[in-house]
């Protein structure tokens, strides 16, 4: 029974995987997210419900399109299996329902993350909607757990500080260090991370940047004038931050 109950989690959170797969796929078009339905991008056949269930139809398909045999992305499956396992994860104790909605809370915050990952990965733009949406999640939240000083602080110095930093560094040397979807990711997160822990998603993604963009460099896998997208860097921190608090006291008190 329990097993059960579990598969049904898991096939939830897979079904907003594969909605988050068409937001990844039509948000940097500027397409809606609601209308037409789903169709083959290539041959434009409509893809009917049974051919549209989360991981098994990729797998029933054999990864092609029913109607033209064009190659479907496993992009598809492997967003709607992570999402299908971090809500299960999230939602393992069911039975606890003080911790509801804070596992509500951090499903929706990880479903934003993955769609913005993944979008900046593809095309390096952090589009301003998924900004929006998660700037609106975290500040409803943060009403009921913060003051208004955190809260207001935490988007004052999430965007400003980046913000001077950029402008300093391109007086200085011309160049472009930011980009202002970043700018306004930080903003955002500041939102519920407040003043000390946004400056630390800051330092932290920044330095985790450095290092994988040197090694990456190192081992020419990329070269100095196609620079790898920044979002990334900034959800893997605050993912820490927000997901695992415990894990980031840890390397708090190491840092500090
Ligand atoms: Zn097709």
């Amino acid at each position: 029974m329990i097993f059960l109950l579990y598969f049904l989690i898991f096939m939830i959170g897979a079904s907003f995987g594969s909605f988050l797969n068409v937001v990844i796929y039509r948000v940097p078009l500027g397409k809606s997210v609601i209308k037409p339905r789903s169709q083959c991008p290539k041959c434009e056949k409509p893809i009917y419900w049974y051919e549209n269930i989360p991981i098994f139809s990729w797998i029933l398909l054999r990864a092609k399109c029913a109607n033209c045999k064009v190659k479907i992305s496993s992009e598809y499956p492997i967003v709607e299996s992570l999402c299908g396992f971090v809500t299960l994860f999230f939602f393992k104790d069911l039975l606890d329902l003080n911790h509801f909605h804070y596992a509500f809370f951090r499903t929706t915050i990880f479903y934003i993350f993955l769609a913005h990952f993944v979008i900046d990965l593809k095309h390096k733009i952090l589009p301003d909607s998924l900004n929006i949406y998660l700037g609106f999640v975290l500040l409803i939240y943060s009403f009921f757990q913060f003051n208004y000083i955190h809260i207001g602080l935490g988007f004052l110095i999430g965007g400003g500080f980046p913000y001077l930093i950029t402008w300093l560094f391109y007086k200085i040397r011309g160049q472009i260090g930011l980009g202002g979807g970043d700018i306004k990711l930080y903003a955002v997160l500041g939102l519920y991370l407040g003043p000390l822990d946004i400056m630390l998603t800051i330092f932290l993604s920044c330095f985790l940047g450095a290092v994988v963009g040197v090694f990456l460099i190192a081992t020419k896998f990329l070269d100095r004038n196609n620079p790898i997208p920044f979002g990334p860097f900034i959800l893997i921190v605050a993912a820490i931050q927000i997901f695992f608090p415990e894990l980031f006291n840890q390397i708090k008190n190491i840092i500090l």
